[in-house]
Order: C-alpha cells, then structure tokens, then sequence
C-alpha cells in the first residue's frame, strides 16, 4: 500500500474544535499537536486555522479534524457554524491568567449551547511551563473540571507535555461511548464519520448483512 493510501485510512473521522480566551496559546496548541514543535510569533501570520492528524487510539486510527477559532474569540463572535457538529473540544485557559480561566463558564455555556449535545469537552490548563507566574492552581481548576463534567489536563504547548494527551484523552472517551452504544456516529450533527478502515470491516464477509444494506442504493 502506498503511504498516501496508508495515511488516509483510518476507522472514524472526528471533528474537534479548540476554544478559549484570545492569547492562552489555542494556535500553539493545534501547532504542537500537528507538527511536534512550538510555533514561535514570527511565523504568527501564517495563522493556522485547521489541521488534521490521524491518531491510534486502542487499536482503532481515528482521524481528527480540527478547527481553531482564528482570531474570532477577540471580537467574542464565535458563531454557530463554526461549533455545528463537533464531537470533541478542548477548552483552554492560561494558568498564568485568572482572567482567562473567568471566563471558561461563557465558553462552556456557548458550547453547551451551539454545539452537539453530547459533544466530549476537556479542559486544558495551557503554560504550564510558567509555574513561577500561576495564578490558578491545578486543585481549583481540576474541582472546576469536575463540577462540569469536564475530563482535566494541564498542558504546555511550549514543551509538549500533555499535548498529545490532550488530544487522545478527549478522542478515547468518545470512541468509548460509540462502542457503549452511548453515541451513534449515524446521528446527524454528531461530529463523527466512518473511515476507509471501518467500512472495509463492514464490507468483510463476516458482516454480509451490512454490506446488502450498504450496496442497496437504488
Ligand atoms: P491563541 O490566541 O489562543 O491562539 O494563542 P496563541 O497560540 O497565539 O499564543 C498566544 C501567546 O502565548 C503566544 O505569544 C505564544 O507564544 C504563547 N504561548 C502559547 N502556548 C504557550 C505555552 O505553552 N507556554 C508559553 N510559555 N507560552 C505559550
Ligand atoms: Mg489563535
């Protein structure tokens, strides 16, 4: 198989979003995950706004499809569209700014309110490499976490610790509740899509039942 073949097989498509205040380091984040380095301002312009990565999660290559809100959280116009459909978001604060981690009840408010009900939301306590300049320590934020039903982590997009994780911890819960049966990739706005890999299994001669419902386009 050839590797672009390879790369392009995967079992489920996620669509991720990130949000938060301008300035915790959402780009940097997105950046760190795709390209394993830190994106320093003098490449600020270049301004990612969508990546994409195929991840291996359990045994299953999930596909995550993620947007970042470039620049729109300033002027506080995060639209609908853009949070239509996502199945995953990673909600960053600044650990080194109150003011950022203030704010994380709107965003979670919005969020809970444009996107898809069941949508899989962590929280991610960004910079964490500045320990020295904290304003918000990891007990509080985690309480916080918890009292929202949020999963917890703390990240540096400078390092790369815990970005990775980030990422995978969020996609793994949601490939939990499909295969519990909690989520249904079929339902419209989930955020989720079968890949090459998951049809072929259903095209595989053990699932025939499947492929007659699946070839019957007429
Ligand atoms: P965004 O507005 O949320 O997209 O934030 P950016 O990704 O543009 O980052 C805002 C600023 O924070 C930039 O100056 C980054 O260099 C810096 N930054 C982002 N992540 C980190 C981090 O983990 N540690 C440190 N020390 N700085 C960071
Ligand atoms: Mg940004």
């Amino acid at each position: 198989m050839s590797q672009t073949a390879m790369s392009e097989t995967y079992d489920f498509l996620f669509k991720f979003l990130v949000i938060g205040n301008a300035g915790t380091g959402k780009s940097c984040l997105l950046h760190q995950f795709i390209e394993k380095k830190f994106k320093d301002d003098s490449n600020h312009t270049i301004g990612v706004e969508f990546g994409s990565k195929i991840i291996n999660v359990g045994g299953k290559y999930v596909k995550l499809q993620i947007w970042d809100t470039a620049g729109q959280e300033r002027f506080r116009s995060v639209t609908r569209s853009y949070y239509r459909g996502a199945a995953g978001a990673l909600l960053v604060y600044d650990i080194t700014s109150r003011e950022t981690y203030n704010a994380l009840t709107n965003w979670l408010t919005d969020a809970r309110m444009l996107a898809s009900q069941s949508i899989v939301i962590l929280l991610c306590g960004n910079k964490k490499d500045l320990d020295t300049d904290r304003e918000v320590t990891f007990l509080e934020a985690s309480r916080f976490a918890q009292e929202n039903e949020l999963m917890f982590l703390e990240t540096s997009a400078l390092t790369g610790e815990n970005v990775e994780e980030a990422f995978v911890q969020c996609a793994r819960k949601i490939l939990n509740r499909i295969e519990s049966g909690e989520l249904d990739p079929e339902r419209m706005g989930s955020g989720i899509q079968y890949g090459d890999a998951a049809l072929r299994q259903l095209r595989s001669p053990r699932r025939t039942q499947a492929v007659s419902v699946q070839e019957c386009g007429c």
